[in-house]
């Protein structure tokens, strides 16, 4: 690059930075730089009275404006050190903000490693040096196993196709496998490109990143999710913004990395719920990571493949329109059996029956012949609240419209939305009556009755059988997941008892049975949503048993999926007992076409906080009478605002509405013209307490 002559060092620069939602600030700020700066360019410039990380943006070279032109300032360092994100990325990015609703700096400087707003030009070339230091060798690798024909054939089709790729494949099909040798293959096409694989939970990295680490190279792999040291998560990013890394694998944090030669995304459990986001930008990373692969790569096509067993509703119907290629893998690998179905009617157990008395046999069993079993807990929302069966006083948090929930370790009553804490008082405080006893069924409570069940149980050394437990609850502390699931895996604990924490990717390999106990909630949820939510946990939590096919016929056991339930007659089990999830999928839509509800229409729902309910349900209402005229707004049904689910939350009271319509662009066209509309309305007398709101695109819960 040449010098710029001195006499005039001034190049017109639009910046994007973090601004507070509805700052009445543009998209980017003018600024002043000595030389022209390329967009993607890392830079930091004075805010106010700060000095923030900001991101020079696409941008004319002549200011706007003699306003804007006399307000700029100059940028005050110039990040050289590191390449620009390029424009694909910015392209992403600005559509995530358009789409999702948000600001541009928003969704551009949050989907930078945190510590990188730290840095200044000095610190961030030592990184840089650090990074250039890790050399990675082409030793000889294992290849993996020959693949099934499945396998061979899904491979095959997914190398002839540019549409997105729905991988319908059975747990334990091997789908892993073919991600595996996908990125593979293209490696060897172009060794420069790069990969990016998803998982939905943290916790599934780890073993992820073992199978991937035994592939490739040394230092090719790296991973990107919130579990990191801020260090660790920038050396990462910088390893794939650098092109060093190969593949990226991560939670949906990682569908926003910068990955310049990215020409394959996989997002493994696509139906996920975690890949929504639920606070900032709520993006969903398995729709970004469609709309990456849209975008293309510098020499050649980018392609995405979602995997799931049990594919969402709207992947289901963009294959079934033809928009993706759906490949099928209904077999397991090895020919292991699928898990036989049986229903325990609950209506004819004993009475107050928390576990049917043939599931506990039936466990004991197994562990005698040294077998593992898993009790499926459906949420850990259904935990244990105090209540007194004499006057009906329940233990409610002051503070939440919501029960308080009674842990029995350290004695202590908590708010899971808020975490007001108290001890558990001796009487009710109602009316004095000593005995009150916690209703419903935690997670601590079956496993204590778990273990008083089996007491007598033994296993094959004639050692009492080991019961324990994996929820978010058990496993905080740092380490202990992974300990927990390494006696899992070692046989050292018989039963295991969890949340679908435990349900998802794990390769157990000696259970043969898996059992659901708190069922029926799933059935008949207000949600739309949860028959779907039910039948992928329950299928997903049955494909932890029986994954050693080899280990199950020397056993010569029969593998089991045990479903405790009030109404065995639900066409959800009978979809479920042929392991049949296109029957169930086709049901689904068919309600959810009638019902005129996504995925046949597009949703977004306003959520509004206030110190009173009045006010917050007002703001949604007057925006709501405001809205005519607005682009869009003929197409669109808006529905009155209403208290949310949980209706206060630390002394915050919260409304929603939702707004509906079948066409997507109307239903953006008008948020987009909305969001003025709700920010005009602040400040009226009856909106007064207003704190804050926020626009949810394609929410998950309704
Ligand atoms: P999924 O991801 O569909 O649940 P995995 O890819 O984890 O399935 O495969 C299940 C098990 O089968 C794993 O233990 C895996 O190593 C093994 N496996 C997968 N493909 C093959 C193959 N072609 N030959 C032998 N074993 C395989
Ligand atoms: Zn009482
Ligand atoms: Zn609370």
């Amino acid at each position: 690059m040449t010098e710029e002559p001195l006499a005039n060092p001034h190049f017109w620069t639009e910046v994007v930075v973090t601004t507070p939602a509805h700052s009445g600030l543009g998209p980017t700020l003018g600024y002043w730089s000595e030389r022209p700066l390329a967009p993607g360019t890392l830079v930091r410039v004075p805010l106010g009275t700060r000095e923030v990380l900001g991101m020079v943006w696409d941008a004319p070279a002549e200011p706007p404006s003699p306003e804007l032109e006399a307000l700029a300032r100059p940028v005050q360092q110039v990040l050289h050190e590191l390449a620009p994100l390029d424009q694909r990325w910015r392209q992403l990015v600005a559509f995530a903000a358009r789409y999702y609703q948000r600001s541009l700096g928003e969704m551009a400087l949050a989907a930078l490693p945190p510590q990188l707003r730290e840095l200044n030009s000095e610190q961030l070339q030592r990184r840089l040096k650090k990074r250039k230091a890790v050399e990675t060798h082409a030793t000889a690798l294992p290849q993996g196993p020959a693949l099934s024909p499945e396998q061979a054939e899904a491979l095959g089709k997914l190398e002839q196709t540019s549409k997105p790729v729905l991988l319908f494949g059975a747990t334990g099909s091997g789908k892993t496998e073919v991600y595996l040798r996908a990125v593979q293959d293209m490696l060897a096409r172009d060794p420069q490109a790069q990969a990016l694989v998803m998982v939905p939970e943290i916790n599934l990295t780890p073993q992820l990143e073992a199978r991937f680490a035994e592939r490739f190279p040394a230092g090719s792999v790296v991973s990107l999710h919130s579990g990191l040291t801020p260090a660790q998560r920038l050396g990462n990013w910088l390893s794939a913004h650098l092109g060093q890394a190969r593949i990226v694998l991560g939670t949906r944090m990682a569908v926003l990395a910068s990955l310049p030669r990215l020409r394959l995304i996989v997002v493994d459990e696509e139906h996920d719920p975690s890949y929504k986001s639920q606070e900032g930008a709520r993006y969903s990373a398995r729709d970004l990571a469609v709309y990456r692969a849209h975008l293309g790569a510098d020499d050649g096509p980018c392609q995405v493949l979602l995997g799931s067993a049990t594919p969402s509703l709207e992947s289901w119907y963009a294959a079934q329109q033809g928009r993706y290629l759906r490949l099928t893998m209904p077999q397991r690998v090895g020919g292991g059996a699928w898990p036989r179905l049986r229903l325990v009617d609950m209506n004819h157990q004993p009475k107050h029956t928390v576990l049917a008395p043939a599931l506990i046999q039936a466990m004991a069993d197994r562990a005698a012949r040294g077998e593992q079993s898993m009790v499926l807990l459906n949420r850990r929302g259904y935990a244990p609240v105090l209540a007194c069966h004499d006057c009906g006083w329940k233990s409610n948090c002051p503070h939440c419209s919501a029960h308080t929930v009674f842990h029995k370790i350290d004695r202590t009553l908590r708010c899971h939305h808020c975490g007001h804490t108290t001890r558990v008082p001796r009487a009710c405080p109602e009316c004095g009556n000593l005995d009150i006893t916690p209703m419903g069924r935690g997670t601590e409570q079956i496993e204590e009755q778990l273990a008083g069940l089996l007491a007598d149980a033994r296993r094959p050394d004639g050692s009492p059988v080991r019961v324990a437990r994996i929820d978010a609850d058990t496993t905080r502390a740092k380490g202990s997941l992974e300990s927990r699931l390494a006696d899992m895996h070692a046989g050292e604990v018989d039963v295991l008892v969890g949340t679908q924490m435990i349900a998802k990717g794990h390769d157990f390999r000696r259970i043969t049975l898996v059992a659901s106990v708190n069922t029926d909630s799933g059935l008949f949820a207000s949600d739309y949503r949860a028959p779907e939510r039910l039948f992928s946990l329950l299928l997903q939590a049955a494909g932890r048993a029986g994954r050693d096919a080899a280990f199950v016929a020397e056993q010569g056991s029969s593998v089991e999926l045990w479903v405790q339930t009030w109404y065995p007659q639900h066409p959800l089990f009978a979809a479920l007992a042929k392991h049949d999830y296109p029957t169930f999928a086709e049901q689904q839509l068919s309600e959810r076409e009638a019902a005129q509800m996504p995925p046949y229409a597009y949703q977004a729902l306003v959520r509004a906080e206030a110190r009173t309910q009045e006010a917050a349900q007002a703001l949604l209402t007057l925006a709501a009478q405001a809205s005519d005229g607005l682009p869009g707004r003929e197409q669109l049904t808006l529905y009155p605002a209403v208290p949310m689910a949980i209706q206060r939350v630390a002394n915050v009271e919260r409304a929603q509405m939702l707004v509906e319509s079948t066409s997507r662009p109307a239903l953006q066209a008008f948020l987009a013209a909305w969001q003025d509309t709700l920010h005009s309305l602040r400040g009226l007398p009856e909106t007064r307490g207003v704190i804050r709101w926020a626009i949810d695109v394609d929410p998950l819960t309704i």
